[in-house]
């Protein structure tokens, strides 16, 4: 059960993000670890829940633009509608009594869910599910375009979703990790023949088969 609870905890309780501060000497001299400084965030669905309307977000959000106050970010909008639409009716399914705060509410149907006898695996692919989703909107991944053919496909171009024809089918997505329990392995897809290279040693050799490619005909 500790692993629902973790993907609860993920969702549901503020984040710490410790970053190491080196000093800098330039080039003369090794940089030397001086300090960590600790950034506390608020839980991820209010993170998703402020990022809906970021000028209710009077914490980082008051320095925003005045021209950017009023836009809604729908992504987050939907996502977020559908996580707290879920949490309700998995605490009606349970007997949670109900707030309407996602975030209560998720931890209420937590403890509920601890009476009955039921496989968490579900829930905790959900759960996790959603905590990269909302990563993905707070902080979206680096993308970039392999200007190679697809390895496995072989082709320069792809049909996207309006029927247009694109070139460079094949694209690298990564995040730089903020500490090692945060980082998220590269992967890669063929746009053309929907091909996934998940994780560093699947990304790592597809680069090795794109420089290869390269080699022979560059
Ligand atoms: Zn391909």
């Amino acid at each position: 059960m500790t692993d629902l609870l973790s993907a609860v905890d993920a969702l549901t309780k503020p984040e710490s993000e410790h970053h190491v501060i080196m000093s800098d000497y330039g080039v003369y001299r090794a940089p030397i670890y001086v300090r960590t400084h600790t950034v506390t965030h608020p839980p991820l669905l209010e993170r998703l829940r402020e990022a809906v309307n970021p000028s209710k977000n009077t914490a980082a959000g008051s320095s925003a633009l005045a021209s950017t106050r009023n836009l809604i970010d729908s992504d987050a909008l939907y996502e977020y509608s559908k996580m707290a639409s879920a949490i309700g009716s998995w605490c009606n399914a349970f007997k949670a009594d109900r707030t309407r705060n996602p975030i209560t509410d998720l931890r209420r149907w937590y403890v509920a869910f601890q009476q009955y006898d039921n496989e968490p695996q579900w829930y905790i692919d959900e759960l996790r599910h959603w905590a990269t989703l909302i990563r993905n909107i707070l902080e979206p991944p680096k993308r970039i375009e392999i200007t190679e053919p697809c390895p496995v496909c072989g082709k320069r171009a792809y049909t996207d979703q309006d029927g247009n024809e694109l070139l460079f089918p094949v694209i690298v997505e990564y995040r730089a990790p903020k500490d090692e329990g945060d980082a998220i392995a590269p992967q890669a897809l063929c746009r053309a023949c929907q091909t996934v290279w998940k994780g560093y040693d699947a990304v790592a050799e597809l680069a090795e088969e794109l420089k290869q490619h390269a080699d022979a005909h560059g």
